[in-house]
């Protein structure tokens, strides 16, 4: 079996070394590019979410680099997710490619439910083996989470951001390289203080800070959001992401339990006030993570979706709310095939600016009353 998968950022780095440790032969789909896009676009109904259009386009790259099975999370709830995995296999068995298609159902809070699926896969692998390819994973999930928030908070502070980046893409493939462990704390140990060693921009030791919230896989692969982090950074603001891949694993595989990860299980009763039930997807976390930005004293929020999100276009309509009663700016990004770099970049820099004025001003009425004020939020 070589075995596939679609890209979602840098989560290919810790699921091919799961697969990798219980013996599977992968087949890493290239970096999601505009063919990926282009392909997944030509056989994909239009109206399905963007990162359906994606995935198949990573199917059908590494279909031609020799993968013959994908291995895909299955979901359930009120949106489309829950049918991703069955319309993508439809897709693909219409177009008369041959494959198996390996649906792993998120198993919520039960982790031996999903060791019991991954031996269902017909893997020959011990249960030892399959204890150590989710620790090598584990680890490495949690390296890269470290050295992404390195780059949050480097990439506004230094003077050559070509260099940060350039030394982040290199520590990443350090991690993806790593065959156990122990050199991974090295790797992002070299990261860390290679960062800290570049020269600093005078003008912008103190860079204002935006929240990122939204639907997981447009926050996670630059790909889908036309590469927003990079660009905030570029244009000097931190980047606070509310979801990481250490984070959802967390949340979705270990009830939360896990102390030494970030969980958004507490931070969900921020979104209470606001917005009572689950809608789907992230679209609570969204809210609740406004929130929770807005009283740690954030500059603004960006939120972002594929078109035609059903959760996120809840979590909107919610936002309108939250943005006035808490007192912070809050942009929202819809992404397809048809979206353009230079409008997004255009749009970043506007919400930049104005918030850049909103905080030169924030002693003034007259702008503290376009965003509601901190004041008002602490009346709560
Ligand atoms: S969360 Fe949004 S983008 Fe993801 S499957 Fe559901 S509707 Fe589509």
């Amino acid at each position: 079996m070589r075995i596939t998968f679609p890209h979602m950022g840098n989560s290919y780095i810790a699921i091919s070394a799961l697969l990798k440790e219980l013996g599977l032969t992968v087949v890493v789909p290239p970096p999601c590019s505009k063919r990926t896009l282009e392909l997944g676009v030509r056989y994909s109904p239009e109206f399905v979410c963007l990162p359906l259009k994606i995935n198949l386009g990573n199917y059908l790259e590494a279909m031609d680099r020799g993968a013959d099975a994908i291995l895909m999370a299955g979901g359930w709830g009120p949106c489309r997710f829950g049918y991703y995995a069955q319309v993508e296999r439809d897709i693909l068995q219409d177009m008369g490619r041959k494959f198996n298609m390996v649906i792993i159902e998120a198993p919520d809070s039960n982790l031996l439910s999903l060791l019991n699926q991954v031996r269902e896969m017909g893997i020959k692998a011990s249960w030892l083996q399959v204890w150590s390819g989710i620790r090598l994973a584990w680890e490495k999930l949690k390296a890269i989470d470290r050295l992404e928030s390195e780059q949050h908070y480097w990439l506004p502070r230094v003077i050559d951001k070509g260099r940060c980046e350039k030394i982040v893409a290199r520590g990443l493939k350090s991690i993806d390289e790593c065959s156990e462990k122990r050199p991974l704390t090295g790797a992002v140990e070299k990261v860390s203080h290679e960062l800290s060693s570049l020269a600093r921009d005078p003008d912008n030791q103190h860079p204002i800070r935006i929240g990122l919230v939204g639907e997981i896989y447009t926050l996670l692969e630059p790909f889908a959001n036309y590469d927003l982090e990079r660009h905030l950074g570029r244009l000097g603001a931190e980047v606070v992401r509310s979801v990481t891949l250490t984070q959802w694993v967390n949340d979705h595989l270990c009830g939360g339990f896990l102390p030494s990860a970030p969980s958004l299980h507490n931070t969900l009763s921020f979104a209470r006030p606001y917005l009572q039930y689950w809608v789907g997807g992230h679209g609570r976390e969204t809210v609740a993570s406004t929130v929770s930005y807005a009283r740690q004293e954030l500059d603004g929020v960006i939120q972002v979706a594929p078109l035609t999100c059903m959760p996120e276009i809840v979590a909107q309509s919610v936002l309108i709310r939250v943005q006035e009663v808490e007192g912070i700016p809050v942009m929202t990004m819809y992404f397809d095939e048809h979206a353009g770099e230079a409008g997004i970049i255009t749009r970043l820099e506007a919400f930049l600016d104005m918030i850049r004025w909103r905080k030169s001003k924030m002693g003034d009425t007259n702008a503290q009353n376009l965003f509601g004020s901190r004041r008002r939020f602490s009346q709560h």
